[in-house]
């Protein structure tokens, strides 16, 4: 048995935010995006000719807002019928708003002004989160989901989040945010644990997709965004251009040692100089501040 996958696109400010529906016996959807972008989602699954009372599982690939803000709103529209799924180490982010604030303050509170980006994110997990929900089922690496037939492998994908986790379905893999090409709208790879991103991006590669799914349209060197939705050689670039680019930051942050300055990239303005990472470091959710913290962690343990 095989299904048919579609994108749903649900934009939400300056990001673009892709869920997906798995179109077979049970319908589901992976990743909901956050409340105001959910709520078109019943529309756009009624032009597909489904409807949101029939979807059975809401499959989440980890647990960050633009992710599982929309999840509450959507499984209550299912009649709270839809089976919700989290890794065990990202549930806390679909249990509680709070969780989210202070993982903004854990992974970037060093470096920005913290009591502002706790006002900022306490506003947005309010705003973004349709309600904190309790998953149905949680899952690890290996567990294996039967949508009516047809089998949903979990392959566990750790270092965008430590819980990141990708759905794989008859050659169709879908990895969330654990592919990050040079970055979306921010314009830098996000990641928590560098050496669990490299070794995810390798396992992913390993899997040889036949379509791979991302989160968002991440971009090449030159810019330019791969399409959401790849076939087996947009994967595979895909990938490499996310193992290159670690290589990259990875080689810059070993080299430079982290300096405190004026600059807004302080203390990684060197870093950013020698990567030509032009972004604003703090407009949220700061990838650069969140993936060179997780370099300095590492370090630690050297
Ligand atoms: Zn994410």
């Amino acid at each position: 048995m095989s299904v048919v996958v579609h994108p749903i696109a649900a934009p939400w400010g300056r990001f673009a935010l892709y869920s997906f529906l798995i179109d077979g016996p049970e319908l589901a959807i992976v990743d909901t995006g956050v409340t105001a972008s959910a709520a078109g989602i019943p529309a756009e699954l009624e032009r597909l000719g489904r409807r949101i009372e029939d979807v059975r599982w809401i499959l989440l690939t980890h647990g960050h807002i633009d992710h599982v803000g929309g999840a509450h709103a959507l499984w209550e529209a299912t009649g709270r019928r839809a089976e919700v799924v989290i890794s065990a180490t990202d549930a806390p982010f679909l249990r509680s708003r709070r969780a989210h604030v202070d993982e903004a303050l854990a992974l970037r509170g060093a470096y920005v002004d913290a009591a502002a980006l706790e006002a900022a994110k306490t506003a947005e997990a309010l705003d973004a989160i349709s309600g904190e929900l309790e998953p149905t089922r949680t899952v690890d690496d290996g567990d294996v989901l039967d949508l009516g037939g047809i089998e949903v492998r979990v392959v566990a994908v750790p270092g965008h989040t430590q819980g990141a986790v990708a759905y794989v379905v008859d050659g169709h893999v879908f990895v969330g945010d654990a592919v990050q090409g040079y970055g979306a709208a921010s314009g830098f790879p996000g990641y928590e644990d560098p050496d669990a991103y490299r070794a995810s991006l390798e396992k992913v590669l390993a899997l040889e997709p036949r379509h791979l799914y991302l989160g968002h349209p991440y971009r090449r060197a030159d810019g330019t965004p791969f399409p959401v939705d790849l076939d087996e050689a947009g994967a595979r670039e895909a990938l490499q251009t996310s193992l290159d680019r670690e290589a990259q930051v990875r080689t810059a942050v070993t080299a430079i040692a982290p300096a405190e300055s004026a600059s807004a990239y302080s203390p990684f303005e060197r870093v950013a100089h020698e990567l030509g990472y032009a972004g604003d470091p703090t407009l949220e959710p700061s990838p650069f501040f969140t993936t060179l913290h997780g370099y300095t962690q590492e370090a630690r343990h050297v």
